[in-house]
């Protein structure tokens, strides 16, 4: 049975993650270092002190809400981090527990191998993708991700399911944003077919919790660039 690095389970979610009651599933690691990461501790060197779980004691936790699930059509979210990176053991996972008839989503930056994502394409009922910015740019300025690896996901997952089964987050950062590039990253997913846009008011984190020294460093790495 496959383990994996869960940092976080949050129950009793409406909303925010799709239909009905959802419970949350924060994966570590992440490939991504975005300047403004709500969750840095997904990538600072004490992602060790998270302990693996199984995908039978991952079952046991969320099993308790699974009334919820069936009652509202919702289910679980799988986030992180990057949930992807965890490919097999979400594989495993639903694999296992199909029976329960619960719905599962998953919010992804889809900067992952394309092997990753066909592992578990047919499977997710809706996809949330974080796109950051869609000018090459910019993503890898924010994100030092590979721009190319996502675009080219984010159009084969359309491809793949059709657009109906996709959210496209498009966040407008703080200090980053200043011209309405928004505008611009929402009208060209339109243009390329996508038909749920969410634009949103990026919350830098620091506002609201401690993070750490390296998010810190790597926050000031970014607008230092910025004001170049
Ligand atoms: S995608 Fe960006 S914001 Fe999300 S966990 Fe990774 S680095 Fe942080």
């Amino acid at each position: 049975m496959q383990t994996a690095k869960i940092t976080a389970i949050d129950r009793i979610r409406t909303t925010t993650d799709g239909e009905g009651v959802t419970t949350l599933v924060v994966f570590a690691s992440c490939p991504l270092r975005c300047a403004y990461c709500i969750n840095p501790f997904t990538w600072d060197t004490d992602i060790d002190k998270f302990k693996d779980m199984s995908v039978e004691q991952l079952y046991n936790e969320l099993k308790i809400d699974s009334l919820y699930f069936l009652a509202t059509g919702g289910g679980v979210c799988f986030g992180g981090g990057e949930p992807l990176l965890n490919h097999s053991f979400i594989r495993e996972f639903i694999d296992t527990y199909k029976e329960e008839g619960w719905k599962y989503n998953m919010e992804t930056s889809l900067s992952v191998k394309r092997e990753f994502l066909d592992d578990v394409i047919n499977d997710i009922d809706h996809f949330f993708v974080d796109s950051k910015d869609m000018d090459k740019n910019r993503y890898e300025l924010y994100t030092k991700g590979n721009y190319d690896l996502f675009y080219e996901n984010l159009m084969y997952l359309k491809d793949t399911i059709g657009p109906e089964r996709i959210t496209v987050r498009v966040p407008i950062i703080p200090e980053f944003h200043k011209h309405e590039e928004y505008k611009e990253n929402a009208e060209l997913l339109k243009s390329l077919g996508f038909k749920h846009i969410q634009v949103f008011h990026y919350v830098i984190p620091e506002t609201r919790k401690k993070i750490s020294q390296k998010a810190i460093d790597n926050k000031n790495e970014f607008l230092a660039k910025i004001k170049e």
